[in-house]
């Protein structure tokens, strides 16, 4: 489904994965710096290259959330450990009742349940997602993974407030940023897929680079 409700859950989800994939990144580092002359932790694989590819966060038994979860970090814990470990706990309850096999990362099941959802669990779900995103980003001090495309032109509002979510592969999702700009429904000249009226306008990037790349040349516009 790509209504635009689905497109910013799965947008949301994707940025979420990125903040968190920046949260795992410091606590592994914690962690490293933790047990260095530590010699009981010495045979932990830190270092193993399927630990620094991975991009598996939480679910039960997964050693990033038992990282994240401070079980055998001495002294003080690792902030942004601490703030992962609080995220996984509660993306976990979230997607409690989602399909997926235990201890599968809860992120995952999520993205992967986002195109089944009614219109307004999708919602819920980017507002809840979205929240974890604004707290983790806070802490990692990063802006959102939202790039501005430099002479793009909204077809609905025609300000250059276009954005691309850059931490995910091509065809990324596209929205216009403008504070005002909402979809008007039926009719809007948005163009985007399943119009909605009042909601953020986005868009899966082949549906609208090729609308405004016919706007945007024009002097007359
Ligand atoms: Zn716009």
């Amino acid at each position: 489904m790509s209504s635009p409700h689905h497109l910013h859950a799965t947008a949301a989800a994707a940025s979420l994965h990125d903040a968190l994939s920046g949260l795992e990144g410091h606590a592994l580092a914690a962690a490293r710096d933790a047990i260095v002359g530590t010699s009981a932790f010495h045979d932990i694989p830190l270092a193993s290259p399927a630990w620094g590819r991975r991009h598996a966060l939480g679910g039960h038994g997964d050693p990033t959330a038992s990282i994240a979860l401070g079980a055998w970090a001495p002294g003080a814990p690792d902030p942004h450990a601490a703030l992962l470990g609080d995220m996984l706990r509660q993306l976990d309850q979230a997607a409690a009742h989602l399909p997926g096999a235990p201890g599968q990362d809860p992120l995952t099941r999520i993205r992967r349940a986002i195109p089944a959802m009614s219109v307004h669990a999708a919602t819920r779900t980017t507002e809840a997602l979205e929240h974890l995103d604004r707290a983790a980003r806070r802490r990692l001090g990063v802006s959102a993974p939202w790039r501005h495309l430099t002479g793009r032109e909204c077809p609905a509002c025609r300000e250059r407030l276009m954005y691309e979510l850059a931490c995910v592969p091509e065809p990324r999702p596209v929205r216009c940023q403008a504070a005002d700009c909402r979809c008007t429904g039926a009719g809007c000249r948005c163009g985007m897929p399943g119009a909605v009226e009042g909601v953020q306008h986005i868009w899966p990037r082949d549906a609208v680079i090729g609308a405004v790349a016919g706007a945007t040349p024009s002097p007359t516009n």
